[in-house]
């Protein structure tokens, strides 16, 4: 099965992949819903709502600035390599994540769709100004404040629950509509619209495999399942390739 997956990419004319936090938990950082995920012991109303950071910074960013601290220090799992690796030979077109940690970027990828946005920069909600998150970090305040106008809180570039996903939604779709072979990498795919776009791929003619440690909400839409560790499933994968 996965030397088909392999042929499948070989043949592709337009491969795009689709992410989750499950490519991020080989390099140390939780996923959401996994028994060691990041829901297990908080409300995800309080820490990744935008309700719940207005009701009380201070929760959010003492959840957040952490965790945020190890992604500062984390290294591309297998997954984010593979694809980088991809795209560097002109067999990947697009990563589309969900991911909020900037490692498809630090592992080489370069035109990645980040759905959620990223921690990598804060804004100021009176003036405008942002921040790097190095920058906030280091200033060691509980609530990173704006630099330029004073105002005590400044809020990630991050989508959170509450928000609507911005034009960055419409250029995945393109990117679907035009893609002939969608993989999909340790995500539950069961976020919309994000998990959306694999019906969206079946409709418009592209194969879709999914490479999982457990069943997602999608597999019923999928060509080819993939049941395993990432690190295993990529490296599999890969040898046909001669990657
Ligand atoms: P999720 O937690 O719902 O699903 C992750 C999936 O990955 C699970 O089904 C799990 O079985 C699988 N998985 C975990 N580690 C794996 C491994 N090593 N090998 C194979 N499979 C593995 O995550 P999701 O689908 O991305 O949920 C969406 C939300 O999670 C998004 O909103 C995203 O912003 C957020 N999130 C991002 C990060 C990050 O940036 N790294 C971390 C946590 C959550």
């Amino acid at each position: 099965m996965n030397a088909e997956v392999a042929r499948w990419i070989d043949r592709a004319r337009h491969a795009v992949a689709l992410t989750g936090a499950g490519v991020s938990t080989e390099s140390g950082i939780p996923d959401f819903r996994s028994d060691a995920g990041l829901w297990r012991d908080v409300d995800p109303m309080d820490v990744a709502s935008t309700a719940g950071f207005e009701e009380d910074p201070a929760r959010f960013y003492r959840f957040w600035l952490p965790k945020l601290e190890t992604i500062r220090n984390a290294q591309p799992s297998a997954a984010h390599r593979f694809l980088a690796r991809l795209e560097s030979r002109g067999r990947m077109q697009a990563v589309i994540t969900q991911n909020i940690d900037g490692l498809h970027q630090r592992a080489g990828s370069r035109r990645v769709l980040e759905m959620h946005g990223s921690f990598r920069t804060l804004r100021c909600q009176a003036c405008g100004a942002k921040m790097p998150i190095e920058r906030a970090l280091d200033s060691g305040k509980p609530v990173p404040q704006c630099a330029e106008c004073g105002a005590e809180r400044m809020r990630p570039e991050v989508v959170l629950f509450g928000d609507m996903l911005g034009p960055v939604l419409r250029d995945a779709e393109q990117e679907i509509r035009e893609a002939d072979l969608l993989l999909c990498l340790g995500s539950s795919l069961a976020v919309h619209p994000v998990a959306g776009l694999v019906p969206l791929a079946r409709r418009t003619g592209a194969k879709v495999v999914i490479l999982n440690r457990e069943g997602t909400s999608m597999d019923d839409e999928a060509d080819l399942v993939l049941r395993g560790e990432l690190e295993d499933l990529v490296r599999e994968v890969a040898a046909p390739l001669g990657l």
